[in-house]
């Protein structure tokens, strides 16, 4: 049959014009309401905004964006990546399409990396490979949050990409407290006051962006406890798998699969600097067997989307290899001494104060007082007349859910932090109003 020609008009238009009277129709073609450029801020627009309003003087530290592979000193001794990737394109055997689960040799490799000294394991089959971890978040939230009326239990502060993927399939994203006064822990209480028949998932990002918590075996266990009660699966994002240091231990939430079902989101973005390569995961850890139907529905969904490159996947088995560990230390050392210098400068500054110490991941978050700092109302304000004055980017906390605090993004060389350190002090000692500094920061 041949298709019907369909004219579309705007809302409340005229559909008689028919060429004769010389009307023009205009096409009342719509967009997803969440993609409405009146929509909320996202961290990019913000960021462009920010740089848009760097200062002339002096070279920008960029501590904003979450990316420490731009700096060599991160890349050390990580050609091994490089080439793998190269020896699958060369070998012309990765031409093909790849499977939409993911090439099995990188799925079972993948398994063995997480099952390696887990307490549940991890079959090839219980792995799905996604385009980068944001290809996870938005694989598994269609998932669960196109359920009609679902809700998902996000972290705040959290990671933006969460909220908009809820928005996206018609999910109610609701948003519970990470607390910073007890090492960002989850508020628990909370989470249970905020779910209700209708939750799909509990979101726990761990190690953690933006406040670089790692959880402790006691937290994670309780987390598991609350989701059984719940009747929820927990997501695990563990992008930052591993990045830890300051004496703190990774320990994956799949370790507690026993008390409720865990689907994890991982990649090799983050640990292994390459996080343009997008290759990322979805793992499910469920002894039980409670989840079938949704990696049943995961299958199908991603049996209709796109995967990550096939020689990248190619290239994975010899990635998540034992064999980097003087690469790893390199990053996890810099890391750690970048986290250790930016915690002690910035608790020097009258106006800042971060509450806990980073063991892992790259950020840090820091509450501004803003009523000691003249000319500054809020956390945007902050970050516009630092670039501005001191070409230092910072990410404002409004975008992760948390007003008057900033993100800083530690995963640059030493010199870097400790330059916008200095910056940073300047910034805030001009701005001081004296007639309000006090002992009590806060
Ligand atoms: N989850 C968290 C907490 C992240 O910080 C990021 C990236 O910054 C992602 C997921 C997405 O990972 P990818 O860059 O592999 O898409």
């Amino acid at each position: 049959m041949a298709p019907t020609a369909q004219v579309l008009t705007a809302p409340g238009q005229d559909r008689r014009g028919d060429g004769g009277g010389g009307e023009v129709r205009k096409p009342a073609v719509r967009c997803h309401p969440a993609l409405s450029s009146e929509g909320k801020a996202s961290i990019r627009g913000v960021v462009g905004q920010l740089l848009a309003a760097t200062g002339k003087d002096k070279d920008l530290v960029s501590l904003g964006v979450g990316d420490a592979s731009v700096h060599a000193c991160f890349r050390r001794g990580g050609e091994f990546a490089a080439d793998a990737v190269a020896g699958a394109a060369r070998s012309g055997e990765f031409d093909c399409y790849a499977p939409s689960h993911g090439c099995p040799a990188a799925r079972r490799a993948v398994a063995d990396h997480l099952s390696a000294g887990a307490r549940h394991r991890t079959r090839e089959s219980d792995v799905f490979m996604t385009v980068g971890g944001t290809g996870a978040i938005t694989a598994i939230t269609t998932v669960l949050g196109g359920a009609p009326g679902a809700n998902i239990l996000l972290p705040r502060p959290g990671f933006a990409p969460y909220e908009s993927a809820c928005e996206l399939v018609g999910a109610e994203p609701r948003f519970y407290d990470l607390l910073p006064r007890r090492g960002w822990e989850a508020d628990l209480a909370g989470v249970r006051a905020l779910a209700d028949g209708a939750t799909a998932a509990i979101v726990i990002i761990n190690p953690n962006n933006p406040c670089g918590a790692v959880y402790s075996v006691q937290h994670l266990i309780q987390i598991a406890e609350t989701a059984r009660d719940l009747g929820i699966p927990v997501i695990a994002d563990e992008i930052y798998a591993h990045m830890v240091f300051g004496g703190s231990k990774f320990i994956p939430m799949a370790t507690y699969a026993h008390i409720a079902p865990i689907i994890t989101i991982g990649g090799i973005s983050k640990r292994f600097m390459v996080p343009g390569w997008r290759l990322g995961w979805l793992a499910f850890c469920d002894p039980n067997g409670t989840l079938k139907h949704v990696r049943t529905a995961t299958e199908m969904l991603l049996n209709v989307t796109s995967g990550p490159a096939s020689i990248i996947q190619a290239a994975v088995p010899k990635i998540l290899t034992h064999e980097h560990n003087e690469f790893h230390l390199n990053v996890v050392d810099l890391l750690e001494s970048a986290a250790d210098a930016l915690y002690k400068r910035i608790n020097q500054i009258e106006a800042l104060q971060c509450y806990s110490k980073p063991h892992g991941s790259m950020f840090m978050m820091v509450e501004i007082n803003t009523s000691l700092l003249s000319g500054i109302a809020d956390d945007m304000d902050f970050a516009r007349e630092l670039i501005n004055e001191e070409s230092v980017l910072v990410l404002p906390g409004f975008v992760l859910g948390l007003k008057n605090w900033v993100r800083i993004f530690y995963g640059a060389p030493i010199n870097q932090i400790l330059e916008a350190c200095d910056r940073i002090e300047s910034f805030c000692q001009r701005r001081a109003c004296q007639s309000k500094l006090s002992k009590n920061k806060f």
